[in-house]
């Protein structure tokens, strides 16, 4: 781990952890190296979890889920199958995680794609991980067909299909529920 100019905090004398992304208030003792590291996790996790929907957020259809993530089931009428794979804890970036925890939750999102697309046939699956109103690590599997709604741009810009017609069957959904209960990375 880097410690140099591009890490935006700056500290006394003594020691002091001064300014953390403008927060002024937090006072860490300042350690070289990976330990700068730990206290900007520690910090994200510490300020930001607060007001977080993913944290707070209980009313989620969890359709799987272990000790580091789950996986929700969106519920979108214009994006049948549409998932999301969720970091349990609070944190921004998948570079703030361990190299373990970041290759299992590649795992597990690969799994959720790969079901998806077994049982819905989508013509393209997107993957995404936004997280600007939202900075909690969190991955959106999205299967696309060509008549979809926002066909050819990402299901957040404007429409382009007021009245798509999807290949999809209630049979194909229960399915793919059934086997994300079971889903084994
Ligand atoms: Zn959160």
């Amino acid at each position: 781990m880097r410690f140099g100019s591009a890490v935006p905090a700056t500290f006394s004398t003594t020691g002091q952890l001064q300014s953390l992304s403008g927060h002024d208030s937090i006072h860490a003792p300042i350690v070289y190296g990976g330990g700068l590291f730990i206290i900007r996790r520690k910090h994200k996790e510490i300020v930001m979890d607060g007001g977080c929907v993913l944290c707070n957020d209980h009313d989620q259809q969890v359709l799987w889920r272990d000790e580091l993530c789950r996986v929700i089931w969106v519920n979108d009428p214009d994006y049948p199958g549409f998932c999301r794979v969720i970091l349990n804890r609070h944190v921004a970036e998948m570079t703030d995680l361990p190299a373990q925890e970041r290759d299992w939750l590649m795992e597990v999102v690969f799994a959720v794609e790969h079901e998806v697309r077994d049982t819905l046939n989508p013509d393209k699956i997107n993957l995404a991980s936004l997280g600007n109103m939202v900075p909690h690590v969190h991955w959106h599997v999205i299967p696309r067909w060509r008549n979809d709604r926002h066909f050819p741009g990402s299901i957040w810009s404007a429409p382009q299909n007021d009245n798509p017609q999807l290949p999809v069957t209630a049979d194909m959904i229960e399915r793919l529920k059934q086997r994300l209960q079971q889903l084994a990375p």
